[in-house]
């Protein structure tokens, strides 16, 4: 082949955990020496706080500033070859504003969806159409720049026991890949050959995936996907062997990309981005909904709010000790893990340290992560009674009282508390009208697990610099919470 790729944006760093240990400028000057003109670092995003970090698979989200500010400082540092920061992810709705927080940050975000939350992956016959669904709502999102490995869910064809399920596979893998292919190229992000793939001959890049998306005329790019800087030395050949693997004569291989250009001409995108930040609650209101709503459907319908309110209680209570087991089980892991780190001979001193190190700030994080999470139950506890105080009966207005509660609690944004306060006030003023005895059902906004109450009359805009100004507005804030807890509290004569 004549050509070679002069850029990549598809690169991880030690942060991640499974990447080595080589310092980030390594990455640089290997990426420089092989003739790149433009490197992006796009190490594994972190998780919200109040999720559990596998220190195998990512950085801790109280790292992420650290690993920018090393990026903006290599920018600095390095004019010959230019440098991007960004971030790999998995798509999850219930992350989608996270993941827009994430995004302020970087120069791009590179969509790579190596499971999907809930999802059984080894011998599931529905498991590409599952995949295709996910990565489309993802490119819908506007949150991603290209999608890494758009076929990496061919990873799972040969985990079959009956011919006629890995048949019903590979159907489903061939309508998989339409989706995938016509999606982007309608929303004109790029699809990634992934080259560290070919290097550890994956299951990925796949024929039949690649054959459909020639025909589709998909905007195409490798990426390295470099866990190792001599990855970018080995480039132009695993470019050629993925070729040999997957003859891709007539794809629509980008000669020239840059996710920041790439952004700024598509407005298809950034519209869709703008509406996903303008509709989605914090990870923490979507968690609280999704807590509650779990408990509450595993409750028979016709209990008296008392008995209501101890049953929520008492599964919260439960909810906690199951945390309380998954944090053990994942301490005893950490704790295994260095016992065989300290009797491995394979491994330095050096990587011993790096390794235990590792293992010691994911113990400290660990603890940290349940203890944030115990006092996020503990609030739910507080707003479930609150709302059942203020008559809300039904099992959609607590869910949604909750939640509103919960985006009060955890947003930045000074106009979302504003909004939420103003709904929950209108639904306690009206409670108090009808005496606090019938059903309410007035609230603004749909509740994304209960479906839609009532459609949203205004649409309103949420600022999308979630994390500046935070300081000017918190006094602004404080005020505008003591109001609305005041008349929270004299409405229900508290
Ligand atoms: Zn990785
Ligand atoms: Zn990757």
């Amino acid at each position: 082949m004549e050509y070679f790729q002069n850029f990549n944006y598809h690169t991880h760093t030690y942060r991640c955990g499974h990447a080595g240990m080589y310092k980030t400028e390594e990455y640089v000057l290997t990426a420089r020496d092989a003739g790149l003109k433009a490197l992006g670092i796009s190490d594994h995003c972190p998780v919200p706080a109040l999720e559990f970090q596998d220190i195998k698979l990512r950085m801790h989200l109280k790292d992420a500033e650290e690993y920018i500010s090393e990026i903006n400082g290599l920018k600095e540092k390095y004019k010959d070859i230019e440098i991007l920061s960004g971030f790999e992810c998995e798509y999850d709705n219930m992350k989608a504003f996270f993941l827009s927080e994430l995004r302020d940050k970087v120069d791009y975000l590179v969509l790579g969806q190596h499971f999907i939350s809930d999802v059984k992956r080894e011998g599931n016959s529905d498991y590409p159409t599952v995949y295709a669904h996910e990565v489309c709502a993802a490119m819908e999102s506007g949150l991603f720049d290209m999608v890494a490995h758009p076929d990496i869910f061919m990873n799972y064809s040969d985990t079959f026991t009956h011919i006629e399920d890995q048949t019903k596979f590979m159907e489903n893998a061939r309508i998989a890949s339409q989706m995938i292919c016509e999606k982007a190229k309608e929303l004109n992000i790029p699809l990634e050959i992934n080259l560290h793939g070919t290097l550890e001959n994956k299951g990925y890049p796949n024929k039949l995936f690649w054959e459909i998306c020639e025909k589709v005329g998909t905007p195409v790019i490798y990426g390295v996907d470099a866990h190792d800087p001599k990855e970018f030395l080995s480039m132009r050949e695993n470019m050629d062997k993925s070729e040999e693997k997957i003859g891709y004569a007539n794809l629509n291989v980008l000669e020239y990309y840059n996710p920041v250009d790439f952004r700024n001409s598509n407005q298809v995108l950034q519209n869709k981005l703008r509406d996903t930040i303008k509709s989605a609650y914090t990870y923490e209101a979507m968690l609280a909904n999704k807590t509650i709503t779990n408990i509450l459907n595993g409750l028979p319908e016709d209990l008296d709010k008392e008995t209501l309110e101890y049953r929520i209680n008492e599964l919260l209570e439960s909810e906690k000790r199951k945390l309380e087991n998954s944090y053990a089980i994942k301490s005893r892991e950490s704790t295994d893990e260095s016992a065989f780190i300290a009797r491995d001979n394979r491994l330095s001193y050096e990587e011993k340290l790096f390794y235990t190190s590792r293992i010691r700030a994911g113990l400290i994080n660990l603890s940290e992560t349940l203890r944030l999470r115990l006092s996020f139950i503990n609030s739910l506890a507080e707003y479930v009674q609150k709302a059942i105080k203020a008559g809300a009966y039904s099992k959609a207005e607590i869910a949604n009282i909750v939640m509103r509660q919960a985006e009060v609690n955890s947003t930045g944004d000074i106009e979302s508390k504003i909004q939420q306060l103003e709904i929950l006030n209108d639904f306690y003023k009206q409670k108090l009208e009808e005496g606090g005895a019938q059903k309410a059902g007035k609230l603004v906004k749909s509740n994304p697990l209960f479906g839609k109450l009532e459609s949203d009359a205004s649409p309103f805009l949420w600022s999308s610099d979630g994390f500046t100004n935070v300081m000017a507005v918190s006094m602004i804030i404080m005020f505008i919470l003591g109001i609305g807890v005041g008349v929270a509290m004299m409405l229900l004569g508290m």
